[in-house]
């Protein structure tokens, strides 16, 4: 099966909003093995919809469409997909029953635009009724053409695709396909790949895809199967031999990210952690506090920006400001002693660098960034150099420091 998204909609058109219905059927599609040749956005004009519709006809078996299943005259997408279908519509009471419950909701009359939203075609259709909102989905089937109509609306359109046009159109599909991801930290995607090209040019199924996405490496492991016991059987083992090979760079599977990791181990450690942080600005504590339950381990966290604070909050001393400068490894090393005594806590972690655009040397350029650890007495500090812009350079540094303590966590305990 053939598909096309259509996204309807002048908003999407003129920039104001982002087609998330679309990268999230995009992903949708993929999964369940349909081949997405195309996408199209098209404004609330009547004859250009209807010529983008019929054109998405002429290259694909189903088209799904997003927005213009409103109350107004310029929402037309139905209106447009019974015409190609030759289709009449008629009047459905459930949806109207369903229309007039969300108006009782919100306490206010319904007007009789909104009794267009609940013609549905009399023939070769499926209804999809909208617990969110007022527009009922609708799907029609004839002579080889599926047309999915979705609303606008991205909480609307979400649980609609999943309940109830995903199992349609699973029931079309003789296989699935199902992914899982390897989080791969401190290593780059071609170093990576170099790493485990012998294995992704030997798997057919399932495959292995390396991307990089915010900084982070990722490899994709997808299985053509029958169902998702089956997808997983043919992926452990794959999965197993990549962790292998990568070893404690692979911090984690599936949709999370490392500070939700770090913070996890921090709390199931029950190690308390203070950070002193000068370019990454207090990223790393934001990054931390995100994680419910870390107050538990989370102490204290302090931007010391200049050399004062620095030498008041953390007690870096003078001579190793003038000597070394706030941009050194010492005073990398000074900064998290300083704050991890400060704070009473186990662990202290400290960032000190340059994130440019201005203020880098011959020496000390931009992107040179020290991170200091203290950990249970012992104090260590490492040298960066990251590429890229200001906030590029703090967003390395903060995942570096972050990956750094999920490394002692996790593997020096
Ligand atoms: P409604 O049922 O609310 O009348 P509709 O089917 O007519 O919806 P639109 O009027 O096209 O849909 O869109 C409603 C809202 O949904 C838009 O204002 C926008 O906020 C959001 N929306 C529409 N299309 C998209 C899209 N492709 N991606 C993300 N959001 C969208």
């Amino acid at each position: 099966m053939r598909a096309e998204i259509l996204s309807v909609g002048t908003e999407l058109l003129l920039g104001d909003i982002l087609n998330t219905n679309a990268q999230y059927l995009a992903k949708e599609l993929a999964a369940l093995g349909i081949e997405l040749y195309y996408q199209t956005v098209v404004g609330d004009n009547p004859k250009r919809l209807e010529e983008t519709l019929y054109h998405a006809f002429s290259r694909a078996d189903l088209v799904i469409t997003t927005g213009g299943l409103g109350p107004t005259d310029d929402d037309l997408t139905k209106e447009t997909a019974v015409k190609y279908f030759d289709e009449p519509l008629v009047l459905d009471e459930k949806a109207l029953e369903q229309i007039q419950v969300i108006f009782d909701r919100m306490g206010k009359e319904m007007t009789e635009n909104n009794r267009k939203q609940a013609f549905v075609p009399e023939n070769n259709g499926v209804v999809m009724y909208n617990a969110n909102g007022t527009a009922p989905g609708i799907i029609i089937e004839k002579d080889g053409k599926i047309i999915i109509m979705l609303p606008g609306p991205p909480k609307e359109v979400v649980p609609m695709f999943e309940n109830q046009a995903k199992p349609f159109l699973a029931r079309k599909q003789e296989y699935t396909f199902i992914s899982r991801v390897l989080r791969v930290a401190s290593v780059g995607e071609s170093a990576m790949e170099a790493m485990v090209k012998d294995l992704i040019d030997a798997q057919i199924n399932p495959t292995i895809a390396p991307y990089a996405k915010d900084g982070e490496a990722l490899l994709r492991i997808t299985a053509k199967a029958k169902d998702e016991a089956e997808a997983n059987r043919l992926i452990d083992p794959v999965a197993t031999a990549l962790k292998e090979r990568l070893g404690k760079s692979v911090y984690a599977e599936g949709e999370t990210n490392m500070e939700t990791e770090v913070a996890k181990l921090l709390v199931a450690q029950k190690k308390t952690i203070a950070v002193a942080e000068s370019c990454t600005g207090g990223e790393i504590s934001s990054q931390l506090v995100r994680f419910p339950g870390i107050s538990e381990v989370f102490l204290e966290g302090c931007v010391t920006y200049s050399n004062e604070a620095k030498m008041k909050s953390l007690g870096v001393s003078e001579e190793t400001l003038a000597k070394f400068g706030a941009v050194s490894k010492e005073t990398a090393i000074e900064m998290a002693e300083g704050i991890a005594k400060a704070a009473g806590a186990q662990i202290g972690i400290a960032t000190t660098g340059i994130a440019g655009p201005d203020g880098g040397s011959k020496d000390k350029p931009v992107g040179l960034v020290y991170i200091g650890l203290y950990n249970n007495g012992i104090v260590e500090a490492k040298e960066f150099h990251f590429a890229g812009n200001r906030n590029k350079v703090r967003e390395r540094a903060t995942f570096q420091a972050l990956d750094w303590l999920r490394r002692k966590l996790q593997y020096e305990k």
